[in-house]
C-alpha cells in the first residue's frame, strides 16, 4: 500500500505519520526529515536546500523527487510505504505517479488532514520537537512530561526554525499556491478527507476507518 499523508504545514501529518506507519507496519518517509539530514550533514543537497527551508519556500522538484526515489529504492519500501510531505507541487504528483506505474505498485491513497487556518498558526507557533528521536510535541495540547524535554529520551525539545511567525505565514502560502491544486490533481475515490481539529488519537481512529472501508485492491504484481 502506498499512503499519501496530505494538508497543510502544520495538520498533524508528521504526528499521524507515526502513528499509521506503526499500525500497517510500513516505513513513514518524511521529505521534510531527509531534508533536514542532508541539510546537517551539510551535503551538497543540503546546502541549497538549507536556505529555501528557512525562508518557507518549497525545494526544487527535480533535487526532491531524486531524493524521494533514493528513499523508496530500499528494501523495506518493498510492501508499500507512506509518504509525508510528498508531494507539495502538481509536477511532484505527476512524477509519482509515473514512478508507481512503472514499478507497478498501486496509485497512492491520499488522506487529506483538513485543518482550519488560525488552529494551523496556533498548533505550529506552539510544537517542539525532539532532535533526536523526532517525536513531536505541542505546548499547549500534548505537553511533555517535565517541561522542555523528551518523554523519551530526556532530550532537550527544540523549536524548528521555520515554526515561528513570519516563515509559518511564507510557509502557508506556498501551500495554497503550489501545494492545494496536488489535491485537485487526486480529485475523486482515492481521496479520504479527515477532520484534523480531534485529538490525535481521534484522528488516527478516523484515518483507520478510510482505509479499512475502502480496502485497496493490490496489484498481484504488486511488491
Ligand atoms: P515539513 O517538515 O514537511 O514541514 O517540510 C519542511 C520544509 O522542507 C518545507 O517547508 C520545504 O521547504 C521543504 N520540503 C519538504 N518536503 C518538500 C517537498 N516535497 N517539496 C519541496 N520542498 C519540500
Amino acid at each position: 500500500m502506498v499512503l499519501l499523508l496530505f494538508g497543510p504545514p502544520g495538520c498533524g501529518k508528521g504526528t499521524q505519520a507515526r502513528m499509521v506507519s506503526s499500525w500497517l507496519g510500513i516505513p513513514a518517509i518524511s521529505t521534510g526529515d531527509l531534508l533536514r539530514a542532508e541539510v546537517e550533514a551539510r551535503t551538497a543537497l543540503g546546502i541549497t536546500a538549507a536556505e529555501i527551508m528557512e525562508t518557507g519556500g518549497l525545494v526544487g522538484d527535480g533535487l526532491v523527487n531524486a531524493m524521494l526515489i533514493r528513499r523508496v529504492e530500499h528494501s523495506d519500501c518493498a510492501r508499500g510505504f507512506l509518504l509525508d510531505g510528498f508531494p507539495r507541487t502538481v509536477a511532484q504528483a505527476g512524477f509519482l505517479d509515473g514512478y508507481l506505474a512503472s514499478r507497478q505498485l498501486p496509485p497512492g491513497r491520499i488522506i487529506y488532514l483538513d485543518v482550519e487556518r488560525q488552529t494551523l498558526v496556533d498548533r505550529m507557533s506552539a510544537r517542539r520537537q525532539c532532535p533526536v528521536c523526532g517525536k513531536i510535541y505541542n505546548l499547549l495540547h500534548q505537553p511533555p512530561r517535565a517541561k522542555g524535554v523528551c518523554d523519551n529520551d530526556g532530550t532537550v525539545l527544540i523549536r524548528r526554525k521555520d515554526d515561528h511567525q513570519s516563515i509559518i505565514r511564507q510557509r502557508l502560502k506556498e501551500y495554497d499556491e503550489l501545494t492545494g491544486p496536488v489535491l485537485d490533481h487526486y480529485r475523486g475515490p482515492r481521496v479520504h478527507s479527515v477532520d484534523g481539529d480531534q485529538p490525535a488519537e481521534r484522528v488516527f481512529e478516523d484515518i483507520a476507518g478510510a482505509i479499512q472501508w475502502a480496502p485497496e485492491r493490490e496489484p498481484s504484481s504488486a511488491a
